[in-house]
């Protein structure tokens, strides 16, 4: 049996290949209660990338089962009913997902089965990755330059899936709804979606075609197409990250950058396994006393896109049109947040697992604590992105801030009105709103704030 989780493709998949090897695969993903916490929009994602692997396996003449429940007992259950022996995954490494594999193992090798977990969902497993004296990395600097020469294995062929004779019973994606908490919102954010392991890989041509080679500069530029927009596809696993570390080793400086872009998110991974209370807690325990401020009115007009910060309020836009964000508007509007508002990150990262629909647990709690300066190498407190000057040298011409903005002249801005929730009340006709605080203001506030902390501590 092979237990899918975040390694939603048929290509470079060493469990797969693993259950291939042993015999008959019995494909099957469980709903238990992590699929069930996801936010909005990622589980919504979820359920169509669910929907093209069944169509990819059936055209292989296998198939995905479907189940609901705690997965020791799903899984228990379905050996049984098959008369499996073994149960393969790709292993996770966040907190729930270790234990919750931790676990599962355990409960699994109690009833006899052999439980068999594989690596393929980063480069390189977070603890073989190991400074001078035996510890984890705390600074991606030199955990780059430790992994950048590393050898990463050959990405491993689709392999011949052999079909049981009697299939067991499975769940239908429709029953799950998956989409429910999306409401209108689905309809918007499809346009902009790219599902399954076959779009992953067209884009990913694309990108080694047209963007890789100026990627080094474009990648800071929200007004241009200069990223991979692989992220979608990372956090399902519908493609493999070593077929896409492989097919970057080439010369020039754009490749260079993009591998260390893709060694950032193995970083998060390293980080998330070694200290999971980044994604909860402060990272550097000297912030728990830290004033923040706690979810607000202020809050609120920032999730709505409403702050009268121009590039804030896009980003937070084209997040809500199409479940992502550029990654430089992401730093601006997490700094906005927690320097210019004094909110607490946890209240942003919220919101950016219940819109993005490349949410990644380590990712996103690595970002946020990032801006905020709470976590490991983080951006110092007193660095504080000046919106504006951010929006003058990274959107030069305002094309970015246009499209997400102006709904008279742009669909894209006009969409925001027919995405967002009735309850808002709010129409592409009102005015945009002034600013909800200088900047000046809000960094003097943050900078005191920090002051006054650092001394009280
Ligand atoms: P590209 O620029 O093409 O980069 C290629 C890949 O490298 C990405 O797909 C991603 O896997 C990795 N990568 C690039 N930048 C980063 C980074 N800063 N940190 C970690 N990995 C990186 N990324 C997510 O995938 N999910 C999240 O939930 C998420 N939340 C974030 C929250 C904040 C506050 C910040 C500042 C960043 C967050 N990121 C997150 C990282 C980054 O913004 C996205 O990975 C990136 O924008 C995805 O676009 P792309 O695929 O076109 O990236």
């Amino acid at each position: 049996m092979l237990w899918l989780r975040r390694d939603l493709r048929l290509a470079d998949h060493p469990a797969l290949c693993a259950a291939a090897e042993a015999g008959i695969v019995i494909p099957v993903f469980i709903r238990d209660a992590q699929v069930e916490a996801m936010g909005a929009a990622a589980k919504w994602r979820l359920g169509l990338s669910l929907a093209d692997l069944s169509q990819a396996l059936a055209a292989r003449g296998s198939r995905l089962i479907l189940r609901s429940g705690p997965p020791a007992e799903v899984l228990q259950t379905l050996a049984a009913e098959v008369g499996a022996q073994d149960v393969h995954w790709a292993r996770l490494y966040d907190g729930a997902s270790v234990e919750r594999d931790t676990r599962v193992k355990e409960t699994l090798r109690d009833a006899g089965l052999s439980v068999i977990s594989h690596p393929g969902h980063v480069l390189h497993e977070p603890w073989t990755v190991q400074t001078g004296s035996g510890g984890y990395y705390k600074v991606f600097t030199p955990y780059w330059k430790n992994v950048r020469e590393v050898a990463v294995p050959q990405p491993l062929p689709v392999p011949q899936i052999d079909a049981p004779a009697n299939w067991p019973e499975g769940e239908t994606l429709d029953d799950w709804a998956l989409g429910a908490a999306m409401r209108r919102g689905a309809e918007v954010v499809a346009q902009h979606v790219n599902v399954g392991e076959k779009a992953a890989m067209a884009r990913l041509d694309r990108f080694l075609q047209d963007g890789i080679e100026d990627y080094a500069t474009d990648r800071n530029r929200p007004d241009r197409d200069g990223t991979s927009r692989l992220s979608e596809h990372f956090t399902l696993g519908e493609i493999g990250i070593r077929t896409v570390w492989h097919a970057a080793l080439r010369p020039g400086t754009g490749a260079e950058t993009f591998r260390k872009e893709l060694a950032w998110r193995d970083f998060a991974w390293h980080l998330v396994y070694h200290t999971p209370h980044i994604e909860d807690r402060n990272w550097r325990e000297e912030w728990r006393d830290f004033a923040w401020r706690e979810d607000s009115d202020d809050a609120e007009r920032w999730r709505r896109a409403m702050t009268g910060e121009p590039i804030v309020d896009a980003g937070l836009r084209e997040m809500y049109v199409t479940g992502y964000m550029h990654n430089r508007v992401r730093m601006i509007v997490a700094s906005y947040l927690t320097k210019h508002l004094l909110t607490d990150w946890q209240v942003g990262l919220a919101w950016f697992e219940d819109c993005l629909i490349d949410h990644d647990p380590a990712s996103n709690a690595m970002g946020w604590q990032w801006a905020a300066g709470s976590g490991p190498d983080a951006s110092p407190f007193f660095r504080i992105f000046n919106p504006e000057t951010q929006a003058e040298k990274f959107d030069p011409d305002g094309r970015y801030r246009r499209r997400w903005l102006n709904p008279e002249t742009s669909p894209d801005a006009a969409a925001y009105f027919r995405a967002i929730p009735d309850s808002w009340g709010m129409s592409p006709d009102d005015p945009y709103p002034d600013r909800m605080i200088g900047l000046k203001e809000g960094r003097q506030r943050a900078l005191d704030a920090y002051e006054t902390y650092k001394e009280g501590a």
